[in-house]
């Protein structure tokens, strides 16, 4: 068992989710610049978690900070498109 980080996933999934309408490039290289930018601002939330137990606290983690992640989703998007790293 270790710490995992529930915010890498929780943004991951809102980054699919989002790609399309923030027009920004879908390569690898910028969507983990768009990744780490979001979770370089957010608090981490680590658990320590059985599979199972993991979707339910996706679940409520998304309810608590979905707003926040979508505003810096797209700054992020916006910022990488105007200078990107690939
Ligand atoms: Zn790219």
């Amino acid at each position: 068992m270790k710490p995992y980080n529930l915010m890498e996933t929780v943004v991951t999934q809102k980054l699919d989710q989002m790609i399309d309408t923030l027009g920004c490039c879908k390569c690898e290289q910028c969507r983990w610049d768009i990744v780490c930018y979001v979770l370089n601002r957010i608090p981490p939330k680590y658990v320590i978690t059985h599979e199972g137990e993991l979707f339910s606290k996706l679940d409520t983690v998304n309810v608590q900070y979905e707003m926040d992640i979508v505003t810096l989703l797209t700054q992020a998007a916006r910022m990488i498109q105007k200078n990107p790293r690939h």
